[in-house]
């Protein structure tokens, strides 16, 4: 039996016991799910606008707002990003354990997939639309979602503490309202959020809003089925909602989906006057996805005639 082992083969055989434990038993709430490289490149976090922070990657939105009774966070992004969101906060000089809430915008896990980590790790209680927390609970997106039949991605980290909220009505902490208003078509329980953010005085109307893009997989229809009925103008209801929502500050859930990525880097270099404030944004980033719907169901109309 050898007495003594060389210092070096100790050191080495220990790290490689940890890198072996490591991969073995990851922490199951950050494990990571596939996506674009940006949707989990990092970002550094920075003030939109008053008490409103970026603090997603580059390819997600995640928002801070401070109400100075304590913090809501608005959407993670994946799994693997709720370290990096995590970290942002805590750059910009926050605690983690001061976020209260966590906002969906719509349960797919490149938006909700890092909320049950934050969830644990802040104390926080997640919010969403009945629809939106059903799959939050479950960590699975619910039968009637449009992109339901992409098994492979349908599953993400349930969270712990989940609470609903109605359309309409406004998440109150400290002195500030975040007020839920729905939006379905991209999921059935997709909610755009919006509040007013003031700086020296000024307060401007800050939305976030929901992805509007009419994207199914398998055989799924915007139209009526076997399952359920038009879905046409519930969708259409929500780009108006979207359209005329008071807005001076548009952040989308995918930053590029409403330009907020160039105005984003551009408040990086310059805050006067602030890059991010444009009161055409929400009206352009539905009519963008007006036509995207517009063309879906023009392409679901023909595969319905040529039956
Ligand atoms: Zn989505």
């Amino acid at each position: 039996m050898p007495t003594s082992l060389p210092f070096a083969a100790l050191i080495a055989g220990a790290f490689a016991l940890s890198t072996a434990a490591a991969t073995d038993s990851p922490d199951p709430l950050t494990r990571p799910m596939p996506g674009k490289p940006e949707w989990t490149r990092a970002h550094a976090p920075i003030r939109v606008y008053g008490n409103t922070w970026y603090v997603g990657s580059e390819g997600i939105s995640a928002v801070l707002v401070d109400t100075g009774a304590g913090l809501v966070l608005l959407d993670v992004g994946l799994p693997q990003s709720a370290p990096l969101v995590e970290a942002n906060i805590a750059k910009l000089g926050f605690k983690l354990k001061d976020v209260k809430y966590v906002l969906n915008s719509h349960a797919h896990y490149d938006h909700a997939g890092g909320i049950a980590a934050l969830v644990r790790d802040s104390g926080a209680t997640a919010l969403a639309s009945p629809s939106g927390a059903k799959a939050l609970r479950e960590g699975h997106v619910v039968a009637d979602d449009p992109q339901a039949s992409d098994v492979a991605n349908a599953t993400f980290p349930a969270a712990a503490r989940v609470r609903e909220i109605a359309d309409g009505e406004a998440m109150r902490l400290g002195t500030t309202a975040i007020t839920a208003h729905f939006t379905p078509g991209h999921t059935p329980g997709s909610t755009t959020w919006t509040w007013k953010s003031c700086e020296n005085g000024k307060c401007l109307d800050v939305v976030y809003s929901d992805s509007l893009s009419a994207f199914a997989t398998g055989g799924f229809h915007f139209l009526a089925d076997a399952t359920h009925g038009d879905l046409t103008e519930s969708f259409r209801k929500s780009i108006r909602t979207v359209a005329n929502l008071p807005c001076d500050i548009l952040i989308s859930t995918h930053p590029d989906a409403s330009g907020a990525d160039e105005r984003l880097a551009k408040l990086a270099i310059q805050r006067e006057p602030n890059p991010m404030i444009d009161t055409q944004a929400c009206r352009r980033f539905a009519a963008n996805y007006e036509k995207m719907l517009d063309k879906r169901i023009a392409e679901e109309t023909k595969a319905v005639q040529a039956h």
